[in-house]
C-alpha cells in the first residue's frame, strides 16, 4: 500500500499518513465529477455565489485551525499561514461578487442581425498544485472556475494531503454538491490517465519547470488546454534615486517570507551604479532583524524549509555559487530543514544564484553599471514571472517596466498576487493567466452565437 506522509519540517516528526487512492477509486471520482458537472453547469450565478460566500465565511471562522494545519505540514510561520487563509476568503468573495459580470455575453456587431460571444463551462479542471501556499494555490483556481460552472479536481503535493482533504471537506460543509470539488490523493503516474478522461477538459499546474513541461506535454497529447504557473527568478532593480531603506525592507520581505519559497519572491537584487553600497548595507541590516525558529512561535520570522531535499538543494546552489566567486555577506548554514537567511554579493551569470531558481532564503546582489545593463540582466534569463523597480522617478520606472520580460512589474512595491489583477508568467515561467477577469476565461468555451 502506497502512503504519503505529512512531516512537520521543524522537527522532522511524522504527523500523519495518508493512503494513496486505488485506480478504481480514482475512476469513481472521475465518474462522480461527470455527474456533478451536468448539474453544476446549470446552476445560476446567484446559487454559486451563495455557496462561495459560505466557503469564505467558513475559511474566516476556521482560520486558525487551517493555519495550524498549514504550518504543521509545510512549516510556514503561523502568522503567514493565517494571512494565507484570509486571502483565500477574499478571493472567494471577489469571484462571488464579480463572476457573473466577468462572464456576461459580449455583443459583437457584424453582418448578422445579432451576433455575440457567450462563455460556457467546459467540464472538470484538474489542478496539480505545490505545497508552498497550499491553501492559496487551490483557492485561486477553485474560486473562479467553480463560479464559472466548471467542476474541480485537485491533485495536491503529497506532503500536504491534510490540507487537500480539509479543503474538500470545507466545500462539502459549505453545501457544494458531491463531486463538484474533489481531492485525489494520487501519485504522478496516474495523472496521464486522469488527464485522458473525458470529463477533464482543462489542466492547471503550479509547480516547477520540469513538472510543467511534463504535464503540458500530456495535456497537449490529449488535446486539452493547460495553464502553467511555473518557477521564477524575479529581479528587484534598485536605481540610484531609490528610497534605499524602503527598497531593502520590501526586497528582504519578498525574498525571505515563507522561508524564501515563493515563485514571485525577489531572487536577484540588481543595483544600478552607486546604489550598491547603501542598498547592500540596508539589506544586511534587514536580514539581521530576522529570527529563525519554531514556526508556531509568534516572534519568529523565518521557519524551516518545507522538506529536507529542498534545504539540501539550496545549500548546494549556495556552495556552488561561492565556489564560482560569489562572496558571502551573511547566513547560509543548514541544520536539517533550517537554512539561515543568506546574502551573497558579486553574483553574476554562470552561478546557480543567477542562472537557476533559488527556492529558499538566499538573496543575491548583482551589480549593473547602468539601467540598460540592469534590464539586460533581468531579461537574459530563462524565467519571466515578476519584477520590481525602485526609483523616485515613477515615469522613468514605468518606461523601464515596459522593457522587462515578465508577467508583472511592480514599482516601489512588493510583487504579490491579488484576485483583482492577472497573475502568470512568460518564457519558462509558464503560460496562461490566473485571477482577475482574464483568469476566469482560461477554461471557458468562448462561443460565437450568430443570428442570421
Ligand atoms: P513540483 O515538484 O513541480 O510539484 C508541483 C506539483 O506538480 C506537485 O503536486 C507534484 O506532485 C506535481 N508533479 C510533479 N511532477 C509531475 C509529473 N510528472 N506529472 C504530474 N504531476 C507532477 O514543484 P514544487 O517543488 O512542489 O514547487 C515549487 C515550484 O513551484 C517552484 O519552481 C515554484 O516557483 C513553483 N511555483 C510557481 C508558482 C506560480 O504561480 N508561477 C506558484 C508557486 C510555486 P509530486 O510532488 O507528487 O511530484
Amino acid at each position: 500500500m502506497n502512503i504519503f506522509k505529512s512531516i512537520f519540517p521543524y522537527t522532522l516528526e511524522t504527523i500523519a499518513e495518508y493512503e494513496v487512492m486505488s485506480v478504481a477509486k480514482v475512476e469513481a471520482c472521475l465518474a462522480q465529477s461527470a455527474i456533478a458537472f451536468k448539474y453544476w453547469r446549470k446552476t445560476s450565478f446567484a446559487e454559486r455565489s451563495k455557496l462561495m460566500l459560505r466557503v469564505a465565511d467558513l475559511l474566516t471562522e476556521h482560520r486558525d485551525e487551517y493555519a495550524t494545519l498549514i504550518t504543521n505540514e509545510m512549516g510556514k510561520v503561523l502568522r503567514e499561514a493565517k494571512a494565507e487563509v484570509e486571502k483565500c476568503a477574499a478571493c472567494c468573495r471577489h469571484y462571488a461578487a464579480h463572476a457573473e459580470s466577468f462572464l456576461k455575453d459580449i455583443d459583437q456587431p457584424s453582418d448578422a442581425s445579432k451576433s455575440y460571444v457567450s462563455f460556457e463551462p467546459i467540464g472538470a479542471v484538474l489542478a496539480i498544485m505545490p505545497w508552498n501556499f497550499p491553501f492559496w494555490q487551490v483557492f485561486r483556481f477553485a474560486a473562479p472556475y467553480l463560479m464559472a460552472g466548471n467542476v474541480a479536481l485537485l491533485k495536491h503535493a503529497p506532503n500536504v494531503c491534510g490540507v487537500a482533504l480539509a479543503i474538500e471537506k470545507l466545500f462539502v460543509e459549505a453545501g457544494f454538491a458531491e463531486g463538484v470539488f474533489q481531492t485525489l490523493i494520487v501519485d504522478v503516474d496516474v495523472v496521464e490517465k486522469i488527464i485522458d478522461h473525458d470529463i477533464v477538459q482543462g489542466i492547471t499546474l503550479t509547480g516547477s519547470e520540469l513538472a510543467g513541461s511534463k504535464v503540458g506535454a500530456l495535456a497537449g497529447k490529449a488535446i486539452k488546454k493547460s495553464v502553467l504557473e511555473l518557477g521564477g527568478s524575479d529581479v528587484v532593480i534598485v536605481l540610484e534615486d531609490a528610497d534605499m531603506q524602503k527598497a531593502a525592507q520590501v526586497a528582504t520581505l519578498s525574498r525571505m517570507q515563507n522561508a524564501g519559497q515563493s515563485c514571485i519572491a525577489a531572487k536577484r537584487f540588481i543595483t544600478v551604479g552607486s546604489a550598491k553600497n547603501t542598498f547592500t548595507q540596508a539589506v544586511q541590516n534587514e536580514i539581521a532583524k530576522l529570527k529563525q525558529g519554531n514556526p508556531f512561535d509568534e516572534s519568529i520570522t523565518t521557519g524551516p524549509m518545507a522538506r529536507i531535499d529542498l534545504a539540501e538543494k539550496i545549500e548546494e546552489q549556495f556552495k556552488a555559487s561561492l565556489s564560482k566567486g560569489a562572496q558571502l555577506v551573511t547566513g547560509g548554514d543548514r541544520n536539517n530543514c533550517n537554512f539561515t537567511p543568506a546574502l551573497l554579493v558579486h553574483v553574476h551569470e554562470g552561478m546557480p544564484a543567477f542562472d537557476e531558481e533559488v527556492f529558499g532564503p538566499m538573496a543575491s546582489i548583482i551589480e549593473a553599471k547602468d539601467e540598460a545593463a540592469a534590464i539586460r540582466f533581468a531579461n537574459d534569463h530563462r524565467y519571466g514571472l515578476g519584477a520590481a523597480i525602485w526609483s523616485k522617478d515613477t515615469d522613468k520606472a514605468q518606461s523601464l517596466a515596459k522593457q522587462i520580460e515578465a508577467g508583472a512589474v511592480f514599482i516601489n512595491a512588493l510583487v504579490k498576487s491579488d484576485p483583482r489583477y492577472p497573475f502568470g508568467g512568460i518564457k519558462k515561467s509558464g503560460y496562461g493567466r490566473e485571477l482577475s477577469y482574464f483568469g476566469i476565461h482560461e477554461f471557458m468555451n468562448i462561443k460565437t452565437i450568430y443570428v442570421g
